[in-house]
């Protein structure tokens, strides 16, 4: 079985629709999507009605959260706030609907999937190897797959040794041993330094994920999101990929 795992795609519909491109060839039998589909970016109807109708499966993030119940618009800094009051307002009933119903977190060919942590799967960060350790005895499956942070991410706990590893674009890393908490970064604001939407092909007969990258056409997603009358700082980050 061959899965797409796209996480964090904020609105962001070029960015989107670049990773649907580059997943094309892959023959995939399924994409798996780790929340997040709105806030920030500015087309986060089409976001959410692109991953009803691909009929991925999906998990909630905070964002999705928020977006939907208002609970926790107090954790945000002013510019996410601003952009996620935006997006509530626009989301289409069928749209709130939908981002409402997610769960917490699924369990897919035995593998875990959350948006933060297994044990705190719509706030945590799973930003370094002692947050993944302390997941550990928190999910069930040799894999767990994390979104969140915005950041691709290997976190390898095998005989008794712990790593972490920052995947390259291309480069095949194996999984088939040990346990891993595994993050493909997020497709509609990476915060890595690279600005290329990522996303990541996960091959669970082989055993083994391969970490991508796609460009897509950033100016124009800064475009729409000055026209809507989002926060400019956060049309700014989208080219400098943090
Ligand atoms: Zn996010």
């Amino acid at each position: 079985m061959r899965v797409g795992v796209v996480s964090d795609i904020h609105g962001n519909l070029e960015a989107l629709q670049a990773v649907l491109k580059a997943m094309e060839p892959c023959d995939l039998d399924a994409v798996w999507c780790l929340g997040d589909l709105v806030g920030y970016g500015p087309d986060p109807n089409a976001c959410v009605e692109t991953a009803r109708a691909l009929a991925w499966q999906c998990v909630a993030g905070n964002h999705d959260v928020v977006a939907t119940t208002g609970d926790g618009l107090e954790e945000f800094n002013p510019a996410a706030a601003a952009a996620l009051s935006l997006t509530a307002r626009n989301l289409s009933p069928e749209n709130r609907l939908y981002l409402a119903g997610l769960p917490s977190h699924l369990v897919m060919a035995d593998v875990t999937l959350v948006h933060g942590s297994p044990r705190n799967p719509i706030w945590e960060y799973v930003s370094s190897i002692e947050v993944a350790r302390h997941n550990l005895d928190r999910f069930q499956t040799l894999l767990c797959l994390v979104g969140h942070t915005h950041m691709p991410a290997v976190f390898t706990f095998s005989d008794g040794r712990a790593s972490q590893a920052r995947p390259q674009s291309g480069i095949e890393t194996e999984v088939s041993a040990g346990r891993h908490v595994l993050n493909p970064g997020s497709v509609g604001q990476p915060r890595d330094g690279d600005p290329r939407a990522a996303f990541a092909i996960l091959d669970l007969a082989r055993g083994a994920i391969v970490h991508h990258r796609a460009e897509y056409n950033i100016a124009a997603t800064q475009g729409k999101m000055l026209a809507a009358g989002l926060p400019s700082r956060l049309a700014a980050r989208l080219e400098h990929g943090w």
